[in-house]
């Protein structure tokens, strides 16, 4: 049987499987159905996934954020109407796969990373991270460094993740940002967290942040300034600099996501962070992850419905810059 996908002249798969011909819920859970990379001649924007979750201080389990997040991205459709957009038909996005990194050894998978990442963007592709726990931002921030120069982070997320080190471990998902900063792959002008809340160590943790290039919304902004004045400041703060979008899903309330690692109480809703995510369009993004997504703490896939969801609006934004 002839799969039900477009193709182009050279035959090649270029679009999401045919929902009218064959359902959603039968067949490959690539990304949105999309074709593999191996599938098509050339890629605009992969996604590709890193289940790796050996840097986690609580809670395990993002290792199967990946595959969780796919099957929960069934459901996308080719038309975006909040964006006015195709997504799938403005860029050839496609489904890289995993990156097969060691669970054992930190150090090593994080060079793992770095490679795997060199090699997918080489070709100017632009890449969008499944993780994963949040270690995996640092070195993809170290491969990004090297193409593009310093970065500037927008960091959604409960937690600082500037952290020092943890048992002695200076590679965990509380740290990429300080040992990004400190590597100087960032753009110390131009970084923020977004959705900042819960008990910290110390009063010096902020302060330690802010030498470390970052600048703060909360999770409480979405209340006293309101969504639109927090987008108006998050876009002042980058400008038009080389822009990488960092999601930890427990930016979002647990309500909207129970399925992550380290919970914290008054986060965001998927509404707001889907509205705060459409506002970069126009933003120079060289790329973007979404992390923390651990399976075994969901129900009925609402985590990974979130974060599927968060992804469609990313890679809109990606796709509109190839359109
Ligand atoms: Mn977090
Ligand atoms: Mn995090």
């Amino acid at each position: 049987m002839t799969a039900p996908v477009p193709r182009d002249n050279a035959g090649n798969k270029v679009g999401q499987v045919d929902a009218t011909v064959v359902p959603r819920f039968a067949g490959a859970p690539t990304f949105a159905r999309l074709p593999r990379r191996d599938e098509v001649a050339r890629a605009d924007i992969a996604v590709v996934g890193i289940p790796f979750d050996a840097g986690v201080s609580y809670r395990p389990g993002a290792r199967f954020g990946p595959g969780h997040i796919r099957e929960s991205s069934r459901l996308l459709r080719p038309y975006n109407p909040a964006q006015d957009a195709m997504p799938f038909a403005l860029a050839q996005v496609v489904d890289a796969g995993d990156l097969g990194v060691n669970p054992f050894d930190i150090a090593q998978a994080i060079s793992q990373i770095e490679v795997g990442m060199d090699e997918l963007i080489a070709d100017g592709t632009k890449v969008v991270t499944l993780g994963g726990d949040h270690t995996i931002a640092y070195p993809i921030l170290k491969s990004l460094h090297k193409k593009h120069g310093p970065i500037a982070v927008i960091h959604f997320d409960a937690h600082l993740d500037t952290w020092d080190t943890y048992f002695g471990a200076p590679l965990t998902h509380g740290t990429p940002f300080r040992r990004a900063s400190e590597d100087g792959y960032l753009d110390l002008t131009g970084c923020l967290h977004v959705g900042i809340r819960g008990p910290l160590y110390s009063d010096t943790d902020l302060s330690d942040d802010t030498a470390l290039g970052f600048q703060v919304l909360r999770a409480t902004d979405a209340d006293d300034l309101g969504i639109d004045e927090m987008i108006a400041r998050m876009l002042a703060r980058v400008g038009d600099r080389p822009v990488y979008v960092s999601i930890d899903v427990d930016v979002m309330d647990p309500a909207f996501t129970p399925g992550t690692g380290t919970p914290e109480a008054g986060g965001l809703s998927s509404r707001e962070m889907l509205r705060l995510v459409r506002s970069l369009d126009g933003v120079n993004l060289v790329g973007a992850d979404i992390v923390e997504v651990a399976p075994a703490y969901d129900h009925a896939e609402i985590t990974g419905i979130a974060a599927a969801h968060l992804l469609y609006e990313l890679i809109t934004v990606l796709a509109r810059r190839f359109g």
